[in-house]
């Protein structure tokens, strides 16, 4: 990428979770490459680290930070958005997209309790001690936009077993919604962003067969997997202003997945 950069988030401070991979990885240095000054979160420490340096080495020195934060510790998320107002004095967008699918969630009776709680601590907890700092920061400023990773199975039942999975992305979209009825007067906007499968190393890990791949696949009208960039676009008019009248919603980039009955050739 060379200059000149977009602007759709000068003057805007985002917070990203997730920040080492996939989705997260894509938006920090594209919500950078549009202007925004970026804190990158991620609880693998060197991920972070290495978008930072992206960030650095395509737009130059002061556009993102990086910082270890474990999403499910409420210490963590407190410092990580105190980084955004000490770096770069204001937060004015937090992307709670950090997630886990773990390999051993699988259906309800194999699925050990261990497995639950994990994936709630991260998925769900996570996700409200996100919204709960991020609030207390733009309430200072007069607003901002949260946006909250859930995913396509928290919208429909998906064929391949993973329930504390899709019970924990069931609970982000219900308490977005919510948040943004509680706080829409305070301008402060929250959408969850539903995307499809993905050809990240999320999904990947845990579809590890032709099989798992193709019982997903035969679900897409498109018949490919998205890219992570494509969810990053999304989340990118998210955090914008150019959806200033949208909160509350369940936002879907799933390459059809939701609209179809079914699709086999
Ligand atoms: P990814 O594995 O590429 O990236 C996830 C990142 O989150 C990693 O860098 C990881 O270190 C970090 N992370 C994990 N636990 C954390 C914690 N406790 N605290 C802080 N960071 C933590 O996955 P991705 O596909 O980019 O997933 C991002 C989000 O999108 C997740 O919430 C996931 O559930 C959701 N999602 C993914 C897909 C898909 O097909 N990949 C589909 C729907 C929804």
């Amino acid at each position: 990428m060379s200059p000149p950069y977009g602007s759709r988030l000068a003057n805007k401070v985002a917070v990203i979770t997730g920040a080492g991979s996939g989705i997260g990885l894509e938006s920090s240095v594209l919500f950078a490459s549009e202007g925004a000054q970026v804190v990158c979160a991620d609880i693998n420490e060197k991920g972070a680290a290495a978008t930072v340096e992206k960030i650095t080495s395509l737009f130059g020195p002061g556009r993102a930070v990086s910082i270890r934060a474990d999403v499910s510790k409420e210490e963590d998320v407190k410092k990580m958005i105190q980084l955004a107002v000490s770096e770069f004095g204001k937060l004015s967008i937090v992307f709670n997209n950090a997630g886990i699918m773990h390999p051993a969630d699988d259906n309800a009776l194999t699925t050990s309790e261990d497995i639950w709680d994990l994936t709630m601590k991260i998925n769900v907890k996570g996700v409200w001690w996100g919204c709960k700092y991020a609030i207390e920061e733009m309430r200072k400023t007069g607003g901002g936009s949260i946006i909250n990773t859930a995913s396509f199975v928290a919208l429909r039942g998906a064929a391949t077993p993973q329930l504390a999975y899709t019970a924990s992305k069931g609970a982000v979209l219900a308490m977005t919604r919510e948040l943004a009825v509680v706080h829409a007067k305070e301008n402060i906007r929250f959408n969850s962003l539903c995307p499809g499968p993905l050809r990240t190393p999320l999904l990947m890990e845990f579809l590890n067969t032709d099989d798992k791949k193709n019982r997903r696949l035969v679900h897409v009208p498109m018949g490919r997997f998205g890219e992570a960039i494509e969810q990053a676009k999304a989340a990118l008019f998210l955090a914008s202003d150019e959806s200033s009248y949208m909160t509350g919603t369940d936002f879907a980039v799933d390459g059809g997945l939701c609209a179809a009955y079914v699709t086999p050739e």
